[in-house]
């Protein structure tokens, strides 16, 4: 049998199911599975993702041949099922085309809707429906969809303007009117008119009247727009492949816009901005879907409640809520309940939260998708565990069910409560997606990096300003609700959002805000709080969020699976505080050329690397001696009871010399030596390749006096502490290793150095010794090297730079270029390249173990705070995964669904 391309759905039968996501796409792998459960969904069918491969790889009259006979059949199932026909003038078919891939990607690719319409079947539907004026209404918006999408009409620029809109405003003017509702039949018939008139001008073309033509021309753009500039910009932000492709779903058109008993709207089963088990939602009578999403009119909400709650914050009356922005649970009381049995048992089906969109025609209900819905961090802890305390998933499903990326929005500030009693507040809007933001005013999201903090400030947003919206620290719109552009997109990236602050003026022309009177420009500062929608003037200070409750109980079911534990980089005993905080057990890194800058370090610092002598370099040393021993000692007591990893001097000396002529003089002073002598040492210093050069253990092996000064350092810290009854655990590391010979060097200068403290203090401490994995030949011979350490940690920077050839302070040139092509999937700084770095790091694993099989390894580069290389690091039997204080809850995470994962 050859290759099936197209799934038919309808009537409560599906050639699909919920788990052919990857065929289908989840729209409409759900669709299917709705048909199967029962729920209302208008009839159509599914061409699969593997279409839009080989769309790209063969082309379109190839891909329109091998689909033809399928999509022939599949049409005529919705023709008998609906009691229609396709390309009839009497009693059309008409069609909805929208995407669908695997993963949601909101807004991103493109709808074609109504399609079918040309000027005969439009007189069908007007006498089909005893409506004309809704059969244009409909017809003038195909033909703005169709030119827009599928005749490549809709502006690529901010500057131009959609010639569509730019006629709608004209025709609005002349007639005088402000709402699309209140045009009549003949305004409509003359906006169609104009409308193609405008198709010819633009393309050279009559605007397509057979409805296959349309059809094949609309699922073509469907698979085109997988590769539009905002779509490649929302799978780079969140992991999606370029080579999954979108299905393309063909459905029976239902109409929200046939009059006042039809409606259309979305609704989330939860609340997604705070997870509160809460049915909301939004609606418009006597509408398509895209009014409720585009902002261009004020949409109503679906329950009373919420209703109350939106006006309140709008500050509207009750007598204009209840006449103007009535509930639908008040406007059709049974509908509405029909919804809510609807809402449930999608919910308890999926055990999720469900995004739903419906249409109401003429007084019937059609759920046209659900999907499991976007949320914030927030809403995202709260739901996963109310699921589990409601007994609907269980433990491992509720961590599963997590992003542990996004737990990152949980650890962002709030405003100070103080800083918020005294600020001004200027406008209330809806509060779309919380926490607090300040920053100063960006009018295009283009523009959003002008400052180092903005705040995006549009009347509303559209799938283009992605990129922006994801750059700027908070999103201010004028228009639009909770389920807008703005909100949707904003809650998904986790950002804080204020939407539909209708006090909000905006010239984009002028550049200004105005908000009852007050006019602020470009970089003035305003600060949201989008929790409560409210918009304060200037700059408001923000403090350290509360993580109690159900965060707390997220990282407590986390340590109950975890294998590995989680430590932190820190260098300094408030970081390591922070991360004990976060649940950090040990350092895993704590770097010590940073303890060299400060004060008077530096000047000692640069004596020693300046001294020409072994003896002038070791009375510097003894200078840095006691400020070094202080430094650990506060770092072992923050975090007493956990195993510090302290590392020994690292960066190429020339990091530490004056590279100013002032500094130089200055320091020839003090040395007593002319500047000629400074000037000769730093340019000696001087290296082509400093991250190649003489660094790491090659420092302790050439001036062997360093690495004795270090551990003297952290031999007496800990001994001190032991004196105090504190429980400190060094744990001394070797960087850059490449050879046993070399870490054994360095090894012999430690442990002699050790035993004389000992003997000194004559008291005894334990301590580790190993060394940081991360030159290529260090993990080649790492059974070698094992014989002499304790522990291995990765580090995955150095390891990353050298086994690419890419210099970690160059790359940056030639990456994102890469990216872009396609050469690499991900920048291997951020996420580890298991396919080639992990083989490595998995060798020195097993290697180091097989001389030593109580070796304890871990990783402590950027990497050890990246999900997916944190599962890579469970996969390869590693004890911990180190990172940065604020990553560690994500680390967790990571670590726990790793060892769910690798037990299911
Ligand atoms: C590493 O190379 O991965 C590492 C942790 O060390 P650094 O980043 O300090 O070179
Ligand atoms: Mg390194």
């Amino acid at each position: 049998m050859s290759k099936k391309r197209v799934y038919t759905f309808g009537n409560g039968k599906a050639e699909g199911k919920a788990d052919m996501k990857n065929l289908l796409g989840g729209k409409g792998a759900n669709l299917a599975e709705m048909n199967l459960i029962g729920v209302p969904v208008p009839p159509g069918f599914t061409i699969t993702t593997e279409v839009c491969t080989e769309y790209n790889d063969l082309g379109r009259d190839k891909v329109v041949e091998l689909l033809k006979p399928e999509v022939e059949k599949a049409i005529e199932n919705i023709e008998k099922l609906t009691g229609t026909k396709f390309g009839d003038a009497a009693n059309p078919l008409l069609v909805s085309v929208r995407s669908g891939a695997r993963a949601s990607m909101p807004g991103m690719m493109d709808t074609i809707l109504n399609l079918g319409l040309n000027d005969d079947a439009v007189k069908g539907i007007a006498a089909k429906s005893g409506n004309e004026w809704f059969a244009w209404d409909s017809y003038r918006r195909f033909v703005q969809m169709f030119g827009d999408v599928v005749l490549g009409m809709k502006p690529e620029s901010k500057e131009e303007i959609d010639p569509f809109e730019k006629i709608m405003e004209e025709v609005k003017h002349t007639r005088g009117v402000e709402l699309d509702t209140d045009l009549t039949v003949e305004d409509l018939k003359d906006l169609v008119n104009k409308f193609k008139a405008a198709v010819k001008t633009q393309t050279g073309r009559d605007f397509p009247t057979c409805a296959w033509e349309q059809l094949w021309g609309a699922v073509m753009a469907v698979f085109d727009s997988w590769g539009n500039p905002r779509a490649v910009y929302y799978r780079r932000l969140n992991n999606i492949p370029d080579e999954w492709g979108t299905a393309v779903n063909v459905q029976a058109m239902v109409f929200g816009n046939m009059g006042n008993t039809s409606a259309t709207g979305v609704a989330f089963t939860r609340d997604a901005a705070t997870g509160e088990d809460l049915f909301n939602g939004e609606y418009l009578i006597n509408a398509q879907g895209e009014d409720v999403v585009a902002g261009t009119r004020t949409p109503q909400e679906i329950t009373k409640e919420g209703s109350l709650r939106w006006a309140k914050l709008q500050s509207v009356s009750e007598e204009e809520r209840a006449s103007k922005f009535p509930s639908l649970e008040e406007t059709m009381p049974e509908l509405y309940k029909e919804l809510r049995v609807v809402e449930q048992k999608l919910e308890d089906h999926y055990k999720d939260m469900q995004d739903m969109e419906f249409t109401i025609q003429s007084g019937k209900l059609w759920i046209l998708q659900t999907r499991n819905g976007k949320r914030t961090g927030a809403a995202m802890v709260k739901i996963a565990m109310d699921l589990l305390r409601e007994s609907k998933i269980d433990e491992k499903t509720a961590l599963l069910r997590l992003e542990p990326s996004k737990l990152d929005e949980l650890l962002h500030p709030v405003f100070d409560s103080v800083a918020i009693r005294a600020a001004n507040v200027l406008a209330k809007g809806l509060p779309a997606s919380p926490g607090a933001a300040t920053g100063q005013i960006v009018f295009f999201a283009d523009e959003a990096s002008k400052y180092e903090t903005s705040l995006l400030v549009r009347i509303e947003t559209s799938p283009e300003d992605l990129e922006g919206m994801n750059i700027a620290r908070g999103i201010l719109t004028a228009r639009g609700g909770m389920t807008s552009h703005a909100a949707v997109v904003a809650r998904g990236m986790g950002k804080c959002c204020v939407s539909g602050a209708g006090a909000l003026k905006i010239d984009y022309k002028a550049r200004t805000l105005t908000i009852e009177g007050k006019v602020f420009k470009e970089g003035d500062w305003l600060s949201l709080n989008g929790s409560t929608g409210e918009v304060y003037e200037g700059k408001v200070q923000t403090r350290k969020p509360d993580l109690s409750g159900d965060f707390g109980l997220i990282l407590e079911l986390a340590e109950k699976f975890t294998k590995m534990s989680v430590r932190t980089n820190a260098d300094s005993p408030k970081d390591a505080q922070v991360a004990r905080e976060f649940g950090a057990k040990g350092i895993g890194l704590c770097r010590t050329e940073h303890m060299f800058f400060e004060g008077e370090r530096i000047k000692a610092m640069r004596e020693m690397i300046l001294a020409s002598t072994t003896e002038g370099r070791k009375r510097a040393l003894a200078k840095l001696l006691p400020y070094q021993r202080e430094d650990f000692e506060g770092i072992f007591e923050a975090m007493a009871g956990y195993g510090v990893t302290v590392r020994l001097l690292d960066p190429p000396l020339h990091e530490f010399v004056p590279h100013q002529l002032s500094t130089q003089r200055e320091l020839a002073e003090e040395m007593g030596v002319t500047i000629d002598v400074i000037k000769a040492k730093v340019d000696s210093l001087e290296e082509f390749n400093p991250m190649l050069g003489h660094r790491g253990c090659r420092l302790g092996n050439t001036y062997p006096e360093i690495t004795e000064m270090q551990a003297r350092a952290i031999i007496e810290a800990a001994l001190n502490l032991k004196a105090k009854g504190v429980d400190a655990r060094p744990e001394i590391m070797v960087p850059l290793t490449g050879t046993l010979k070399e870490f054994k060097l360095q090894a012999d200068i430690i442990r002699a150095t050790a035993e004389k403290v000992f003997a000194e203090k004559n008291d005894r401490i334990d301590y580790l010794l190993g060394t940081m994995i991360e030159i290529p030949r260090a993990a080649l011979t790492a059974d070698l090297i094992a014989t002499e350490a304790d522990f291995f940690s990765f580090g995955t920077n150095d390891l990353t730079q050298m086994t690419f050839g890419y210099s970690r302070d160059d790359a940056g040139t030639f990456l994102p270029i890469y990216i872009d092509k396609g050469i690499l999937k991900h920048d291997p700084f951020q996420v580890l390249d298991q396919e080639g770095v992990g083989q490595l790091v998995k060798m020195g694993t097993e290697k180091g173990r097989s001389t030593k099989p109580n070796l304890k390894v871990g990783i402590c580069g950027e990497h050890g705070g990246e999900p997916s290389s944190v599962e890579f690091c469970h996969t390869v039997g590693m004890d911990y995964v180190s990172c940065s204080p604020y990553r560690v809850p994500i680390a967790r995470l990571a670590a726990a669904q790793a060892a769910v994962k690798g037990n299911k």
